[in-house]
């Protein structure tokens, strides 16, 4: 080391694009290169000598502190990834695409600086700006939530698809027998819907499942869930709820899609739905019998006049 003089090496740490500052034991800043002047807005001479903890009130000083004290006791290097802490000097970035990230990712290294006799007096600490792997990451996660949920997702109306759906009324029929609560079911299809896109066409038969959808999720609480079971055939979960408060849905929901007023192309469409109502029994098989019972009531509202729902079991 003695073939290079201080100036020289403080030169090249200056050229560096990575922040490097030392701290002696009392957490006073002993060098501070350009990267860190450039970032903190703090040059040189208002930081030497100086508290890192009085110049930065807002770093989160306990964590630091414990962090340099091990440093100095156990002599070793210490790391923190942006992955456990984003970063330790709120720095802008200067980034044209952020995806959400404010302040520039960084990774720390903790290095103690022994002396001849290996005592360590001192600590340097280095700081990477790793914001371009931050913003990478966080994208890649937001697609792949996404992706996660487009792949429950009905694309027409937005509600569940139907193997999702299925999934969440076997975990709900599970729940009711493990913790004994109540759940009922309710299945149910538009009325002459065939007539529609017979009448109207196919776009305007798709834009009435939209509706009659948007009107579903209005009409349940935020705990039912709604899904497309088929064509033009839903299905809604209500939790904690006995057969009774099941019907009172099931009216609220008939009433609320006979009320609609669904235009197309300047055409007004008329729609009824029909529904079946029933409610979970804990000897149950699966929760494909559930499906199955209130669908036999569904049938029984379909041959008793549409625009009506019934319950299971039919009597
Ligand atoms: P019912 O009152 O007995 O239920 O009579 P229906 O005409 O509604 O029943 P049917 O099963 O004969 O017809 C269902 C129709 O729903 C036929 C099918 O083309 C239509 N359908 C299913 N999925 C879609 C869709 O995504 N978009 C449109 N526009 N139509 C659909
Ligand atoms: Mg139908
Ligand atoms: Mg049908």
């Amino acid at each position: 080391m003695e073939q290079f003089d201080a100036e020289l090496l403080i030169h090249i740490i200056d050229r560096l694009d990575v922040g490097v500052f030392i701290l002696d034991k009392e957490m006073n800043v002993q060098l501070w290169n350009k990267f860190m002047a450039a970032h903190s807005g703090k040059p040189v001479s208002e930081v030497t000598g100086n508290s890192i903890f009085d110049l930065f009130p807002e770093l989160p000083k306990r964590w630091f502190k414990k962090k340099v004290d091990s440093v100095f006791i156990l002599k070793n290097r210490s790391f923190t990834a942006w992955q456990q802490r984003a970063y330790l000097f709120p720095f802008d970035h200067n980034r044209p695409v952020t995806g959400g990230v404010e302040n520039m990712y960084q990774n720390c290294t903790f290095v103690p600086l022994k002396n001849a006799s290996g005592e360590v007096n001192a600590i340097c600490i280095t700081i990477q700006d790793v914001t371009d792997e931050g913003i990478s990451q966080k994208l890649l996660q937001e697609t792949m939530r996404e992706l996660e949920a487009s792949s429950r997702t009905d694309g027409l109306t937005q509600l569940l698809n139907r193997s999702f759906w299925e999934f969440c009324l076997s975990r709900e029929c599970k729940r009711c027998v493990r913790y004994g609560c109540e759940a009922s079911l309710i299945m149910f299809d538009l009325d002459h819907f065939k007539n529609v896109n017979d009448t109207y066409g196919h776009l305007a038969g798709d834009e009435v499942l939209r509706q009659v959808s948007l009107a579903l999720k209005q009409t349940v609480r935020e705990t039912d869930i709604v899904g497309r079971y088929g064509g033009e055939e839903f299905g809604v979960i209500v939790s904690d709820s006995d057969l009774k408060a099941g019907e009172g849905l099931a009216e609220r929901i008939r009433k609320s899609i006979e009320q609609l007023k669904i235009v197309y192309e300047g055409q007004a469409i008329p729609v009824t739905v029909s529904l079946g109502v029933a409610e979970f029994q804990s000897d149950m098989p699966s929760h494909e019998k559930l499906i199955a019972c209130a669908d036999q009531a569904l049938y029984h509202a379909k041959e008793t006049g549409r625009n009506r729902w019934a319950s299971y079991p039919i009597d």
